[in-house]
């Protein structure tokens, strides 16, 4: 019997990759196991994105070292594989097994490698035109399921690793898609994720030629779905046509998240963001002029060299002009590789701190107002949990918010009876920054 453990760092493409990863390894004859006490093999899916995410797998593989003379092995898989390579066998001797994304179509060889007792097995090669397809996967809920769309990034923001890290952009093939979200669909499954790293940049490579905008929109007819989501899109590939399929079907969900990274037209040209803050937007207003209430969220990266205070003024004003319903706001952080990391104006980590807590309470808020127009509306949630510790039962709504609700009727997950999974209606009785809480009205 071959034991496996995983931990995942990272974003959804990593916590999906991982779900394919596993799938792999089960079908090949291994099994998963919830300790890494317990395995042969310890497997880090790892992020590179900053540097903090980066340190913490060597924390990890320092943690555990003492456990490699007890026979296990350990693989480092991901991001931080694919920008360190073969340094991580320096840097951890125990280390048998170093594979970055875009070789994981080889992972069933690389375990050959490492059960005949190879102690040096690699995939490093970024070298593909290859999309990860597997029907093996092992998918984590039962009830909304990822799908990768597009792979890797062809773009090169000055800050960032992941085309170093994760290749060229290659997208499937829109009939692998569907076929996929189809099967999906008669596995159960009534959410599903269309993930890339820019998904909207997605290009159809048969002779089909859809864009984002098509697949979207068919994803959304497939019998048995009832959500769409998609993230991340990116800024300069989005396009009207985005919001029309999402006002036609109310399947797909009046959601969008559009990283903006800064409000000032300045830093954006530095960061080579290829689009500045008016064309940015008037990505906006096609969005708000839709007909469906449409969330925004963004990401942030504050402090990033050369950031001025009147940069930093510039994304507070859009911050207050956009109103979005949430947003990631990061410290810039040095990474390989990147043009970034050469610019002679890099801000104090004090400075970066301020300038992110300054945004935050600005943002804080919004949010407590937006939120607080739904209080009285009745929402459409899937739930997805329940939570022991305050008797609520966890869901989310189309616009990604999330909302704790109670059930008189259905009190908490008991002799077989659970909301996991199902659609319902909650009405919205309070709201918080972070999250909205009512009570359950009706199932569908
Ligand atoms: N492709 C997406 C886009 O361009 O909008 C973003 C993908 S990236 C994995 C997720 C987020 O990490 C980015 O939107 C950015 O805010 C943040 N990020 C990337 N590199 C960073 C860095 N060096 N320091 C701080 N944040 C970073
Ligand atoms: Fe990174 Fe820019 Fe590519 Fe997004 S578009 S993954 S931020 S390089």
């Amino acid at each position: 019997m071959k034991t496996f453990y995983i931990e995942t760092f990272g974003c959804q493409m990593n916590a999906h990759d991982s779900e394919k990863v596993i799938g792999t390894l089960l079908q090949k004859g291994y099994t998963q196991v919830e300790a890494p006490e317990r395995a042969e093999l310890i497997l880090y899916n790892t992020c590179s994105i900053r540097d903090k995410a980066e340190q913490k797998v060597f924390s990890r593989l320092q943690q555990f070292k003492k456990q490699a003379g007890k026979g296990k092995l350990f693989g480092v898989l991901g991001c931080v594989a694919q920008q360190e390579g073969e340094r991580i066998f320096e840097r951890a001797p125990h280390v048998s097994l170093v594979a970055g994304s875009a070789s994981y179509t080889k992972l069933p060889e690389m375990l050959v490698q490492l059960e005949a007792g190879d102690r040096r097995v690699t995939g490093l090669s970024l070298d593909t035109n290859e999309t990860f397809d597997t029907p093996f996967t092992r998918r984590d809920n039962p009830h909304r399921a990822y799908i990768t769309i597009i792979e890797g990034c062809d773009k090169a923001c000055a800050y960032c690793v992941v085309p170093f890290t994760r290749g060229p952009e290659r997208s499937r093939t829109s009939e692998s898609v569907m076929r996929e979200a189809k099967s999906l669909a008669e596995l159960g499954y009534t959410e599903i994720q269309l993930l890339g790293q820019n998904v909207n940049s997605y290009r159809d490579p048969s002779p089909a030629g859809w864009d984002f905008a098509r697949l979207m929109a068919e994803t959304g007819t497939v019998p048995g779905i009832r959500r769409v989501r998609f993230t991340t899109s990116h800024p300069r590939d989005f396009v009207k046509s985005i919001v029309d399929a999402i006002d036609e079907n109310p399947v797909l969900c009046n959601h969008v998240h559009l990283p903006v990274q800064s409000g000032s037209s300045r830093v954006l040209s530095r960061m080579q963001r290829l689009y500045s803050r008016d064309e940015y937007m008037r990505r906006i207003e096609w969005i708000k002029g839709a007909r469906r209430d449409i969330a925004i969220t963004t990401d942030i990266i504050v402090g990033f060299p050369g950031e001025t205070a009147a940069d930093l003024e510039e994304t507070a004003r859009l911050i207050d002009e956009v109103e979005y319903d949430s947003m990631f706001i990061f410290k810039y952080s040095k990474r390989p590789n990147t043009p970034a990391l050469e610019y002679e104006d890099q801000i104090p980590e004090e400075e970066k701190t301020a300038r992110l807590m300054m945004l935050q309470e600005r943002q804080r808020a919004i949010q407590l107002r937006r939120n607080g127009r739904y209080v009285g509306a009745t929402e459409e949630v899937h739930v997805e949990g329940f939570n022991v510790a305050t008797g609520q039962w966890i869901g989310r709504t189309a616009q990604n918010k999330t909302l704790n609700f109670h059930d008189s009727t259905v009190p908490g997950p008991r002799d077989g009876m659970t909301l996991v999974g199902q659609y319902v209606d909650v009405l919205v009785t309070r709201s918080g920054p972070n999250s909205l809480a009512g009570v359950h009205t009706g199932s569908h």
